[in-house]
């Protein structure tokens, strides 16, 4: 088996002796300076979707949340611990983003498992739990009796969609889209081809020529 310490160390060698050599300066600024990324992105935890590969973006770029399947909780002010909602808030509020991005990809294993139910098993650990926040995104889409190679995508998109509307319910990323200085925008990447789709204005995914 291979060593994983050592496979940190190797890699990060590379990383000093390859990207960092490149990017000595911007490290050494963004250091000293602190950072200003403009697009907030959130994504899955999927290891094959890494936003900042997929947009070429260097460090400082994007700020990144990744979660099991790119899921926005809607707003809540119960008692709990929010790790994504605390990243949105100093997205917007703090660094004053211009943009926050939702990505699904394909093949997500957090929607698959909330299709098949794992958001009503009460013994699904907390991958169950989480996923149950999109339950009502399940239901809308099995509601559609879609053929049953459409099903998984249809639940991919919609899950993004119904994120953004999520974000929506955020009194500070509302008032921010309001006022016209933050932009929310979908995005779905397609692993096999590494094909990306961003939504439009009529939340309809466009496929974006490479
Ligand atoms: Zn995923």
């Amino acid at each position: 088996m291979i060593d994983r310490k050592d496979k940190l160390i190797s890699g990060y060698k590379a990383f000093r002796a390859g990207d960092y050599k490149a990017q000595k300066k911007l490290y050494e600024e963004l250091g000293t300076k602190g950072q200003s990324p403009k697009v907030m992105l959130i994504a899955c935890s999927d290891s094959r979707v890494d936003p900042t590969d997929i947009f070429d973006a260097y460090p400082g770029e994007m700020f990144v949340t990744r979660n099991v399947a790119n899921i926005v909780p809607p707003y809540d002010t119960d008692d709990g611990f929010f790790g994504t909602a605390a990243t949105i808030e100093y997205a917007v509020k703090v660094l004053k983003v211009e943009m926050i991005v939702v990505m699904g990809h394909e093949s997500c294993g957090g929607i698959k498992g909330c299709l098949d139910g794992m958001g009503h098993d009460p013994d699904a650990g907390y991958v169950g739990k989480w996923v149950s926040i999109i339950n009502n995104v399940r239901e809308r889409v099995l509601a559609r009796s879609l053929p049953e190679n459409e099903v998984v995508l249809e639940m991919e998109l919609e899950g993004v969609r119904q994120s953004l509307t999520n974000l929506m319910s955020f009194p500070f990323v509302k008032e921010a889209v309001e006022s016209g200085t933050l932009k929310l925008q979908g995005a779905y990447f397609s692993i096999i081809q590494a094909r990306l789709m961003l939504s439009n204005e009529q939340d309809e995914f466009e496929l974006i020529p490479a």
